[in-house]
């Protein structure tokens, strides 16, 4: 008889998008002639710069011969890739990376929900809350999390509160114990990010308490104040206590494509129980090895691309266009005396709903009074509630069309046809 991993069961059923899409769809079954525009997707709009696309074009011609035909690539990633990874993203930037220490991912989502596989299963756990999804449910699939309580929390799980009296960044925990630290900046939901300093005092925690931080930098190329760390790596401490994620989804709208990368310092180490010193690199390398067999060779070409003058140019034209909405967002949402969080440094906006009405409740009446749709922060845990989240993804002419409906909806009128 195959037993199941009854980790699973104790997921939640509930999944966010999927609720979302079945209340938009009942919204058109009855509204059919309403256009809804959404403003909740996390997914990008805006397509491949050209020169991701002739890289791609060129590395589909390679494959037609049998000269250049490429199969199984290293697992870690091509030394192309790897090479203008460490020198762009962190050499140039006066951090020191050795190519040894990146390896090439299909996306941060796999690594992110992959790493725990490392961790021993009695590690506490801590997330912000809200939360990005995957940290927490990949550790329930792994067992790790402990019971879960009547509120959904998991015992062996440390939610650590994000509100605007914490500028929506956690402090280091007091009086609590924890093992590993999921950290995301810019953050997914709420568009905040961490200041230099504030990220110092999580390292400086990290090492004292000898806590592993798993820093995810999807977002890092949203970040226009040059005083906000772009990787954790620019703390020179936190190559002893930090695994860093990168994804090219949205840096350069690689949603479909596939390709990202994760850095495992050198120097970062776990404990055996008899109190041994583990390389978690060469763990990695080894989990890499036996479970995924490379990043397609089309894919890492594509990469390799954006760190071109030219691509470098094209990839920041696209992320200057969402920002572009961000800000349009944020200038007509609070002329409307909504309270607006993020934006300024991410291309996500975390609005507090009006006049107490919970996430799923402000959901619905933006869906029913102006047709558009937003992501109820509730969704990202208990400490969402009472927040949505908006996000900057759209076209120019949808975001213009989504603010002009919500001026109006504000305004009292009924503008959904
Ligand atoms: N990390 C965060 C915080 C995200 O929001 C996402 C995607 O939305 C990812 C990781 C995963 O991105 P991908 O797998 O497309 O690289």
């Amino acid at each position: 008889m195959a037993f199941v991993n009854e980790n699973f069961l104790g997921l939640s059923s509930g999944y966010l998008f999927a609720d979302i899409a079945r209340r938009v769809k009942a919204f058109r079954a009855t509204h059919p002639e309403t256009k809804v525009i959404s403003l909740g997707i996390g997914d990008v709009t805006q397509p491949l710069c050209p020169a991701v696309i002739q890289a791609m074009h060129k590395a589909v011609d390679e494959m037609a011969s049998s000269s250049s035909f490429r199969g199984y690539g290293p697992e870690q990633g091509y030394d192309f890739l790897r090479e203008a990874i460490a020198q762009n993203d962190f050499q140039e930037r006066g951090i020191p990376m050795d190519t040894e220490e990146i390896f090439v991912n299909d996306g941060a989502k796999s690594d992110t929900g992959n790493i725990q596989e490392l961790l021993g299963q009695d590690c506490i756990i801590g997330v912000s809350d809200p939360v990005y999804p995957v940290y927490i449910d990949s550790n329930v699939m792994a067992g790790r999390a402990g019971t879960k309580a009547q509120d959904g929390r998991w015992s062996n799980i440390l939610y650590m509160p994000c509100s605007d009296e914490n500028g929506f960044v956690p402090s280091a925990p007091k009086g609590q114990h924890v093992d590993v630290v999921y950290l995301c900046f810019p953050n997914n939901p709420t568009g905040a990010v961490i200041s230099r300093e504030d990220l110092e005092r999580w390292v400086q925690f990290a090492l004292e308490n000898d806590v592993l931080i798993l820093y995810d930098a999807a977002y890092h190329a949203y970040i226009r104040d040059a005083e906000i760390p772009r990787s954790i790596y620019e703390i020179a401490d936190a190559r002893r206590c930090a695994i860093e994620f990168h994804s090219y989804s949205k840096t350069a709208g690689f949603t479909g494509v596939r390709c990202g990368y994760t850095i495992v310092p050198k120097e970062v180490t776990a404990a055996t129980h008899q109190g041994e010193r583990i390389h978690l690199g060469h763990l990695w390398n080894r989990r890499q090895c036996t479970k995924f067999n490379g990043t397609s060779y089309i894919s890492q070409r594509a990469a390799e691309a954006i760190y071109t003058q030219e691509g470098r140019k094209q990839v920041q034209a696209t992320i200057d266009y969402y920002m572009d909405n961000a800000r349009r967002m944020l200038d007509v949402l609070r002329s409307l005396d909504f309270e607006c969080y993020g934006g300024e440094n991410a291309p996500y906006i975390w609005m507090r709903t009006p006049d107490g009405m919970t996430s799923w409740q402000f959901f619905e009446a933006l869906l029913h009074g102006a047709g558009v749709v937003c992501t109820p922060g509730v969704g990202f845990g208990p400490s969402g509630e009472g927040f949505v989240r908006l996000t900057a993804f759209g076209s120019h002419e949808n975001t213009q069309e989504a603010l002009q409906r919500i001026v109006d909806w504000k305004n009292g009128f009924s503008n959904n046809n």
